[in-house]
């Protein structure tokens, strides 16, 4: 089941945003959905919701319990079809699947509703299309790359950011010896390992990709500081403080980094560095190492 209703948004939504809105405060449990038809009241549970991990094991989904006869949700119903294999279908002709991303989080969530609701379902019988998910957080997309990478989909895979169709293979790019003049000047979701340290003089957390970038002569560590302050104003920053810290007290403090922006050099006391801006915490997203492990990401296409 691709989608509920949720009870607490009074909106139709996927585990993506459900996970979202858990780790914001804004669902309450994770067994207030219903069954997306109306004529049935099959509770729904969005299982892992409360799991702080994420990974290709562990992913938020919906389960549904005692759907009304022939209810096309059920699962065991043969004649369901899921909007995932529609989605995939999408990809692998290679029709966009209008999935858009959203440069800022929605501040009220009617603001998202102008042409359908948040997660791209509709209520209206005739419109039942998956019409395109809204995302504001690179967190879902992240969700969806590590999906397209498992089905081998990611330079078919489409999505809209700023009117432009991208593809999850050109928008992610591994940290990996990439020449710094060379990168793309518009934003993408660079990603690889990277440790965090706790810094107590921002206070705050620097971090550095295991990885370098080329820049003339010298290979450097892109990094980023993330301060008390700016996790302090963020939604979600109950799971962020909980993953950085998590990560921070391991024994070699690694995560797995994605960050959505451009990297730039920068000369401090006669050092070289080359930074990210972080301007939105919805523009940052960290997994465990196991997610890496898992994705058996070799040196050959690291660089995708
Ligand atoms: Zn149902």
């Amino acid at each position: 089941m691709e989608f509920a209703y949720s009870n607490d948004l009074d909106d139709f939504i996927d585990p993506d945003m459900a996970y979202d809105y858990f780790w914001s405060d804004l669902i309450t449990s994770k067994s207030a959905f219903k069954c997306p038809n109306e004529n049935c009241n099959a509770d729904i549970t969005c299982a892992n919701i409360e799991k702080v991990k994420q990974d290709m094991k562990q992913v938020p989904h919906f389960r549904g319990y005692h759907h009304i006869e022939g209810c096309q949700y059920d699962s065991k119903n043969k004649n369901s079809s899921t909007d995932s294999d529609e989605i995939y279908a999408n990809a692998k002709i290679g029709i966009s699947s209008c999935d858009k991303f959203l440069l800022n989080r929605p501040e009220a969530k009617d603001s998202t509703l102008e042409s359908g609701t948040t997660s791209g379902y509709s209520r209206n019988e005739d419109s039942k299309k998956y019409t395109g998910g809204r995302y504001y957080s690179i967190r879902s997309l992240v969700s969806k790359w590590v999906q397209f990478r498992k089905n081998d989909l990611l330079d078919k895979a489409l999505l809209k950011i700023e009117g432009k169709d991208i593809t999850y293979k050109e928008l992610f790019k591994g940290v990996f010896h990439q020449e710094l003049d060379e990168l793309p000047d518009q934003n993408r979701i660079y990603w690889g390992t990277a440790f965090i340290d706790r810094i107590e003089s921002i206070p705050g957390y620097k971090i550095k990709f295991c990885s370098q970038f080329d820049y003339y002569e010298e290979s450097i560590n892109p990094s980023f500081i993330i301060s008390d302050s700016d996790i302090e104003d963020y939604k979600v920053k109950k799971l962020l403080k909980l993953r950085l810290k998590t990560i921070n007290e391991l024994k070699t403090p690694i995560g797995l980094v994605f960050i959505y922006g451009i990297p730039y050099q920068k000369e401090s006391k006669g050092n070289l560095y080359i930074n990210f801006s972080l301007r939105n915490l919805d523009y940052l997203e960290i997994r465990y190492t196991d997610l890496f492990e898992q994705l058996k990401v070799n040196k050959e296409d690291e660089k995708d």
